[in-house]
C-alpha cells in the first residue's frame, strides 16, 4: 500500500513518507484518510466556534442581559458564554430547558442559571 505510486508524499496524519499514484494524495492510506479527515473536521468546528462565540459575546450588553427574564438563542449564548452549537447540545441532552414561542426559541435566564449553577462537570459531552 505505501510503495504504489511515483508521487513521494508525506502523510498528512502520520508523517510518514509514502508514494501515491496522484499528486493530490494526502494520506497514506484509508486508515489515515479516515482518522485524517475526522481530525481535520473536528479542527473546523472548533474553528467555527471560536469564531462564532467571539462574533456573539461582542454584541451583547452583559448588565442587560442580566436583567431580562428570557433570553434568545443568541443572548443565552452570550449569557453563558458557549457556542451555538454547545448550547443546542445542551438543550438536547436535557440541561437546558427551552421555552418555545410558536417557531422562537427563549430560555429563562434563571433556568440557565440553575442549569450550570449546580454543574461542575458535563459527563458524555463531546
Ligand atoms: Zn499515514
Amino acid at each position: 500500500m505505501k510503495n504504489e505510486g511515483k508521487f513521494k508524499r508525506i502523510c498528512a496524519y502520520c508523517n510518514e513518507v509514502f508514494f501515491a499514484k496522484q499528486r493530490t494524495t494526502n494520506y497514506c492510506g484509508p486508515v489515515c484518510g479516515k482518522r485524517g479527515y475526522k481530525k481535520r473536521k473536528k479542527e473546523e468546528l472548533l474553528e467555527e466556534n471560536l469564531q462564532e462565540l467571539h462574533r456573539d459575546s461582542q454584541e451583547f450588553d452583559m448588565d442587560l442581559l442580566n436583567k431580562k427574564t428570557y433570553l434568545t438563542v443568541k443572548e443565552a449564548c452570550a449569557y453563558l458564554e458557549i457556542s451555538r452549537t454547545t448550547l443546542y447540545r445542551l438543550r438536547k441532552m436535557g440541561y437546558v430547558p427551552q421555552i418555545g414561542i410558536g417557531a422562537k426559541v427563549l430560555f429563562k435566564r434563571e433556568d440557565l442559571e440553575d442549569a450550570f449553577g449546580g454543574l461542575t462537570t458535563i459527563e458524555n459531552f463531546e
